[in-house]
């Protein structure tokens, strides 16, 4: 097959001053265009051909050309502005030139859709006498922002703009809540669904704050479970993970005041923090988490009595700022070590601790 080859030959603006006054009354052109000025017509040579905005109406008369053209415009809302991108002349003959452009269209909105598509112009200057008339004006306005009855898309733009207002608000609301659910997943025990040992070093810091400043004492509790590696060694590490389950139901029906915290701090062990309470105060809680317990009466062989129990170390602190929270965990935890020295199944007090 041949193939053809087309050279479609122009030749260069050869006339310097002609091609400066071309440039000058396309601009003006362009400008005119731009602010809707009906002096534009008189531009216009009499047979006059031409297409608008849309590029789907080709006329013949000047009066045509205005009609569709105020019509395209309608929609508008203001002053548009035209970014010239690039611009070319070629002389047709000694008293035709042809004007061809690039450019961006701004149309008086927050939303620059069409800033960023690039807008066609071809323009045909004829001298005629001593003037130089427009015989053909092409404006091409890239076609998939064209709508049926417009053809600058305000409509179109302004409905896209509501449409991704209301998705992003959804999104936004989404990821909220996405973000809520992992922040509250976060500061919960997966096993136990109780709060974790984050959430308690969190709820610790801000508790012992809050003493700090209401000169108020801060109680903690801290339990671990008695010989649980055995439960687990007998009873495999599923009754394991579900004597755990129960343990946490039975803990978290206990802190029912505001601030009172019940944890899982780590493997078999779980804390109580208990805000204005002082040592006989959480003593008796730890009294009553152990009958309760007890009253579970989960089956634990060759434990003494053959239940679980727990081992519970007590300590309160008026919070100052001679010590830290750490103090009161230490305390607790040294309570708790002497409740397991005690033959496990009982609760300490740090108090009660020799020295
Ligand atoms: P003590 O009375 O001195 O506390 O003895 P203990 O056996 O409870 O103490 P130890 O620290 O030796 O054992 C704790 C056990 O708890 C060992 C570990 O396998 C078990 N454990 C820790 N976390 C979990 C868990 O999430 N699920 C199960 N099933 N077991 C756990
Ligand atoms: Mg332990
Ligand atoms: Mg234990």
């Amino acid at each position: 097959m041949e193939i053809v080859r087309y050279h479609f030959c122009m030749r260069q603006a050869i006339n310097p001053p002609r091609d400066s006054l071309i440039r000058s009354l396309f601009e003006s052109y362009i400008e005119m265009y731009a602010s809707r000025d009906r002096a534009l017509l008189a531009r216009f040579s009499a047979d006059f051909s031409g297409y608008t905005g849309g590029g789907d109406f080709l006329v013949k008369d000047r009066a045509a050309w205005q009609d569709i053209t105020l019509h395209d415009f309608a929609q508008v809302p203001g002053r548009i502005r035209i970014e010239m991108l690039d611009l070319s002349l070629q002389d047709l003959s000694e008293d035709v030139v042809l004007v061809c452009a690039f450019f961006h269209i701004h149309l008086p909105l927050a939303d620059q859709i069409l800033s960023r598509e690039t807008a066609r112009a071809v323009l045909v200057f004829r001298q005629e006498a001593a003037d130089w008339k427009i015989v053909h004006s092409g404006i091409s306005i890239p076609y998939h922002l064209v709508g049926d009855d417009e053809v600058y898309p305000i409509k179109g733009l302004l409905e896209h703009n509501r449409e991704l207002e209301a998705l992003v608000e959804e999104r936004t609301r989404a990821l909220e809540d996405a973000n809520h659910k992992l922040e509250t997943l976060s500061y919960c025990d997966g096993l136990t669904g109780i709060a974790n040992r984050r959430s308690f070093d969190r709820m610790l810091q801000q508790e012992w704050n809050r003493g700090l400043r209401a000169g108020t004492p801060l109680a903690l509790i801290m339990m671990d479970v008695d010989h649980f590696k055995h439960f687990n060694d007998h009873y495999g590490h599923q009754l394991g993970d579900a004597c755990l389950q129960a343990l946490a139901k039975t803990l978290a029906t206990q802190a029912v005041r505001a601030g009172e915290l019940v944890a899982r701090y780590g493997g078999e062990e779980f804390v109580v923090l208990l805000p204005n309470s002082d040592e006989a105060a959480a003593l008796a809680m730890s009294r009553k988490i152990q009958r309760d317990v007890h009253a579970l009466g989960l089956q634990h062989e060759g434990a003494d009595p053959a239940i679980v129990t727990l081992s519970l170390g007590v300590a309160s602190l008026l919070p100052s700022k001679r010590c830290t929270a750490a103090e009161l965990l230490s305390q607790a935890d040294a309570a708790l070590y002497c409740a397991k020295q005690a033959g496990r199944n009982c609760v300490r007090a740090s108090s009660a601790r020799p020295l």
